[in-house]
């Protein structure tokens, strides 16, 4: 008589209650409205979209000119009305690639880029559609009347995307870095109640550095991970200060570049980060509900996993220095509506020594002369570059050679 029993183990649970006639639920908060940040699957590049609990949109990064048939389609069904805020990392082909497309096809009311200037003819094009399409231009700098005051933008509900760098002219851009311009990168945290993302676009060690210097707490439930995984980002004392829970990698399937590489996923594995890879998982969607992050990649190993977010203090934790160290000051001007021109920062060109670049046919990324790669290359088509600089404007430093 199984009615029976349910009924008796009713009747001795009610009686054990001191001087209650019935059980009463406890009060509980109220549920968050959920934050959703999409980690696109865009190959090798870089695209996510934050959702606020109020509807509040931000895109950072707009993948490779390769990835808009399926970027387009998958923003314009999730976003409805034009992006509130489209932020561009750092001006390199594999973040800004279907960017401009995105914009034409959903409309973005801000837009922002860490104002370093980049002579590409992609970076050119994307400026002209912000220009012509894009109400107001910004940077991740403080408001020059508050210099201290890290750039925070509300998103409702207490959510906040705070620009933690860079902080031009007020710091000076990084100089002399493997690459500058992944080195200028916007490094952001978004924050939620206990949970936080941080998006480093290609942050270089030399950004992580700068910014360890800086008061502010790192703290981040999710990182999407510097450089696609590249081998020299995500540094051990970086990666102690954010301790993530997980980890997102963005990057192609079968990549040349060697991403991500083992050496960053050995530190992220010894701080127990649980990753997360494009190239193998898919899109992965991250749902907040203020106190845990709930991540779900599309494809492979495809349970949700649950993280849960830390007790995050305010992002700035005191007054932020100024940077001391740093080399002299560029000078930046953002572009006035309807132009391109204007930015008059520059990358500073790095100087040679009669080493030759060479590029295998149909490879977006270059080697030394002598890298073994090459020699192992069942090509012999290849582009012999006799100046770096001309290297970097078309194609990327490979990981194996550090040219
Ligand atoms: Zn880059
Ligand atoms: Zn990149």
């Amino acid at each position: 008589m199984p009615f029976v029993r349910l009924l008796l183990a009713l009747f001795v649970l009610l009686a054990a209650l001191p001087g209650r006639a019935a059980p009463t639920p406890a009060p509980q908060a109220p549920a968050l409205k959920p934050l959703t940040v999409y980690f696109f699957d865009v190959g090798q590049g870089d695209a996510a979209l934050i959702v606020s609990p109020t509807g509040k949109t931000v895109l950072i990064d707009g993948g490779p000119p390769e990835a808009d048939d399926t970027l387009v389609p998958r923003v314009r069904q999730l976003v409805q009305g034009p992006l509130d805020l489209v932020i561009l990392s750092h001006p390199h082909l594999d973040h800004l690639g279907s960017l401009a497309k995105v914009i034409q096809a959903v409309g973005a009311r801000r837009y922002m880029d860490p104002g370093f200037d980049h002579p590409s003819e992609s970076y050119r094009k994307l400026l002209d559609v912000v220009g012509q399409k894009v109400g107001q231009v910004m940077t991740p700098s403080p408001n020059p009347s508050a210099p201290e005051t890290l750039r925070t933008i509300g998103l409702g509900e207490g959510v906040t995307l705070t620009l933690l760098s860079p902080r031009a002219p007020r710091d000076a851009f990084l100089t002399h870095t493997r690459s500058d311009v992944n080195a200028n990168s916007v490094v952001a945290k978004l924050t939620y109640g206990k949970t936080a993302f941080l998006f480093v676009g290609d942050a270089e060690p030399e950004t992580e550095e700068y910014l360890l210097e800086k008061p502010i707490d790192f703290t981040s439930t999710v990182l999407k991970v510097a450089h696609h995984g590249g081998r020299y980002s995500s540094t051990a004392p970086f990666l102690a200060a954010v301790k993530p829970q997980a980890a997102v990698i963005s990057c192609g399937a079968g990549n040349d570049y060697g991403h991500p590489t083992d050496e960053a996923l050995e530190r992220l594995g010894a701080v127990g980060a649980r990753i997360f890879r494009t190239d193998l998982q898919g899109e992965v969607v991250a749902v907040s509900n203020g106190a845990t992050v709930t991540l779900t990649p599309r494809k492979g190993r495809s349970t949700p996993t649950t993280v849960n977010g830390q007790v995050t203090g305010p992002v700035a934790k005191g007054p932020m220095p100024t940077g001391g160290s740093r080399a002299a000051p560029v000078s930046q001007v953002v572009p006035a509506k309807g132009t391109s021109a204007g930015r008059t920062a520059t990358v500073p060109a790095v100087a040679t020594s009669g080493t030759r670049y060479v590029s295998l046919k149909g490879s977006k990324v270059f080697h030394r002369e002598d890298c073994g790669t090459l020699k192992r290359a069942k090509t012999q088509e290849r582009t012999v570059y006799t100046d770096r600089a001309t290297a970097v404007r078309e194609r990327r430093p490979a990981e194996d050679c550090d040219p």
